[in-house]
């Protein structure tokens, strides 16, 4: 049965339970599909109860942070660390598949991959044009939708001029319907302050969602201190290092305040924050932190402060990055591994890769939440469990998998 809710049939499916964001389980829900609106929800009665399925039915997903263009490695690449050899990997592997086929291929693909586990909207980092638009012919095909966040890089001053004349052009043109065009400077060791400042201003004209990695590793908090440590060495190898590049930029503070100038934000990683940079957040809830759980446990990062975050009152939503250092491309799995670092259930954590990752995306959480009257956008995951406590442990098992 597919249960992605864009056909246009009428139908109804009985679950053995249904989970919507942020609520516990319902049992033996009745759910009525017509003309691809989820019109009703009820309890199965009592004559219906032999045709129960045991799953349990989920909104459809989003994925707030990923890079499509690594969609075909079949493993993370390596080393993991230092962070910087890392980003050598990440740099030998364009230099191996360069062409835009290469890439197109690979974003292609990324979407097929994300669509076989459940993902219905995808923040993706894109570098180039053609893979915007390959982006845009690849979702259409899905029936999902994406926000194409295109990626700037530009350290050296003398690089800057021409970096944001791309940057105007690009504003200038767009991508249509089911992709919405966004923003990204990439990181604070790869942007130079007036090419992230301009990035900043055009994000904020254009009204939609920025996003920026930032406070990734402690190496990235040295050069910003410090102005050394390995990315200094990095930048140096490169022969892009510049001793004024950084400017007054000292630590991420000025970054996050920056990017709360925007309609709405997203802080990726966000792996070292200090408590007044939690406290920014808490305070600027449009600016979300992107917490990508099995890419931050394969760099070996220390713990993170999600649930820091999220007590504070800060905007905590999940990715999955790319598979440069993830095994796949399912935010199921991420969710499944924020819960068990987390002290609550599944069903809490939902909101994070459902409703408040479609609103820091700039969608209607509405249309990720099951509530009559909207798309019937949902999926089933196998559940056969007859108890709160066995679904709440089962969910955040291996053996719970999206069926799609
Ligand atoms: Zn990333």
């Amino acid at each position: 049965m597919n249960a992605d809710g864009q056909q246009a049939a009428n139908r109804v499916i009985r679950c053995a339970w249904l989970l919507r964001p942020g609520q516990p389980p319902l049992p033996n829900r009745r759910l009525t599909i017509e003309a691809g609106l989820l019109t009703d929800i009820s309890v199965v009665p009592a004559d219906e109860r032999h045709l129960i399925a045991p799953v349990a039915v989920i909104p459809a997903l989003v994925n707030a942070h990923t890079h499509l263009e690594f969609s075909r490695l079949e493993r993370p690449l390596e080393p993991s660390a230092p962070f910087p050899d890392w980003i050598r990997a990440v740099i030998g592997y364009r230099r191996q598949h360069p062409t835009e086929t290469d890439i197109c291929t690979a974003v292609a693909s990324g979407v097929q991959q994300s669509d076989r586990s459940g993902v219905r909207l995808i923040g993706e980092i894109c570098a180039s044009d053609s893979a915007a638009v390959e982006l845009q012919r690849a979702i259409g095909e899905t029936g999902g939708r994406a926000v194409c966040f295109r990626e700037f890089i530009g350290f050296r001053s003398e690089d800057i001029p021409q970096r944001v004349a791309e940057l105007d052009a690009l504003v200038a043109s767009h991508v249509a319907h089911p992709v919405r065009m966004a923003l990204s400077p990439h990181a604070p060791y790869s942007v130079h302050p007036r090419l992230f400042e301009a990035v900043v201003s055009r994000a904020r004209a254009q009204g939609g969602p920025i996003a920026m990695h930032l406070a990734e590793t402690r190496d990235e908090l040295e050069l910003l201190q410090h102005r050394s440590g390995r990315f200094r060495e990095f930048l140096d190898g490169l022969g892009l290092w510049d001793r004024a590049a950084l400017g007054e930029y000292r630590s991420i503070l000025p970054y996050l305040e920056a990017l709360a100038t925007c309609h709405r934000a997203l802080a990726v990683h966000a792996n070292y924050l200090t408590d007044d940079e939690i406290q920014f957040l808490a305070d600027h809830p449009h600016v979300a932190v992107v917490y990508c759980p099995r890419t931050h446990r394969w760099f070996g990062h220390d713990a993170h402060p999600a649930e820091k975050l999220r007590q504070a009152g800060a905007t905590v939503v999940l990715g999955t990055d790319s598979r440069a250092s993830n095994p796949d491309l399912s935010i199921w799995r991420e969710l499944q591994l924020a819960t068990r670092l987390s002290a609550d259930a599944l069903w809490q954590r939902l909101p994070e890769v459902t409703t408040t990752a479609a609103a820091a995306l700039g969608y209607d959480p509405a249309d990720f939440d099951l509530q009559t009257g909207r798309p019937a956008a949902m999926l089933q995951v196998s559940c056969s469990c007859n108890t709160e406590a066995a679904v709440g442990e089962f969910l955040v098992s291996d053996k719970c998998q999206v069926m799609v």
